[in-house]
């Protein structure tokens, strides 16, 4: 990174900022490794896919292509409006919720000013954060979830944005309402507050206590949810999600919102999966399943891991993560490790189809 000849030239931030690692995708682990039938659970993605009636949808814009989309993606904010009973103008469309993430951090944050978060919390906040020059302060966690006493303690005048992950990838913990709720009482009003709710789908069913931030907005002008298509829906290859907040936070996001940045067939397959609940609750029925199959797999092998209200779970291996996916690989099973969060020896698997969350657990049979 650093015989880059022109990271001199590079806005400050950058020359330090180590780019996201994703998983790898199915057609790159068999090209490296000659595999044939593998399967990913690397990447929190809906082991379903979309509806079939998204599916219709996606196929009946296939011969719309030329035009370009509408920028301000109205029809999609007016049924989210109309789901969060709040106003289209509260509504920030991103292509994919990480897009909504990086705006926030585009606007709210600069060289100077501070960037907070827990421990082992989502790596797009503090590489959003770096990109624009903010210093990165960083909570110590409690029991891996994050301690909001911890987090309240380190806000100071220069805190221009707080990240809470909620329930937080690649932990899995969550924070229930009246812990959050106390906590954004005790923000000054002008630090803005990011609550990621990427997983909202798959916890509000089983958790009563989980809290809806999105209905938070009036007492909290300073809040910003974040919602995404990728995962309970079944849309991670569309990037498409968003952000709701007061409508004078997301009309300042909207300004740094490159014009077209979510696609028409995104957008179209937004609305068409919101129309379908019957069908998220198919996959989250799935994920709660398959989770159980994980969990019990895990205790016959004698796994340590952390428990996760998610579609993924970490393992904590006395191995080093990287070797037990690496040999995992070899086996057709993408996994993800996330050493790199802090966890030592933690693996995150993301929880499949029954079949594939049996391969993984007999693969990590073999290979411990
Ligand atoms: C997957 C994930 C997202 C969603 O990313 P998209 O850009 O919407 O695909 C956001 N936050 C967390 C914590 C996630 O795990």
């Amino acid at each position: 990174m650093n015989d880059n000849r022109f990271v001199s030239c590079a806005a400050p931030g950058i020359a330090h900022l180590q780019p996201y690692v994703p998983g790898k995708p199915v057609s790159e682990l068999e090209r490296e490794l000659g595999i044939i039938d593998s399967v990913k659970l690397a990447s929190n993605e809906n082991p379903l896919g979309p509806s079939r009636r998204v599916r219709e949808v996606l196929a009946g814009k296939r011969d719309k292509l030329a035009r370009y989309p509408d920028g301000g993606a109205w029809a999609l904010r007016e049924v989210l409006a109309q789901r969060h009973q709040v106003s289209p103008y509260s509504i920030t469309i991103g292509n994919g919720s990480n897009d909504v993430l990086d705006m926030i951090a585009r606007v709210f944050l600069w060289p100077g000013r501070e960037s907070l978060f827990s421990e082992h919390a989502f790596a797009v906040y503090p590489l959003s954060s770096m990109a624009v020059g903010a210093e990165l302060c960083t909570a110590p966690a409690l029991d891996f979830g994050h301690d909001l006493e911890a987090m309240a303690e380190r806000i100071t005048p220069a805190t221009g944005v707080v990240w809470i992950a909620n329930p937080n990838n690649p932990t899995g913990t969550w924070l229930d309402s009246g812990m959050l709720r106390a906590f954004l009482e005790q923000v000054p009003s002008e630090v803005i507050v990011v609550v990621d709710e990427a997983y909202f789908e798959y916890v509000a069913p089983i958790e009563p206590d989980y809290p809806d931030t999105s209905q938070w907005l009036e007492d909290f002008p300073n809040l910003v949810v974040t919602r995404t298509f990728s995962k309970a829906y079944g849309l991670a290859a569309l990037r498409i999600g968003y952000g709701l907040s007061h409508p004078d936070v997301a009309e300042l996001l909207n300004r740094v919102r490159q014009p077209f940045n979510t696609s028409s067939l995104a957008q179209a397959a937004a609305i068409a999966a919101l129309d379908d609940p019957a069908y998220v609750q198919l996959g989250v029925d799935l994920n709660r399943q398959g989770m159980a199959q994980l969990e019990v797999g895990f205790r016959t092998l004698g796994l340590r891991w952390i428990p996760s209200v998610g579609n993924f779970v970490t393992v904590l291996l006395e191995w080093p993560a990287s070797e037990v996916d690496f040999a995992l690989l070899r086996l057709g099973v993408i996994t993800r490790p996330v050493e790199n969060y802090g966890l030592k020896g933690g693996l995150r698997i993301s929880v499949g189809l029954p079949e594939e969350n049996a391969r993984c657990l007999e693969a990590l049979e073999q290979v411990l």
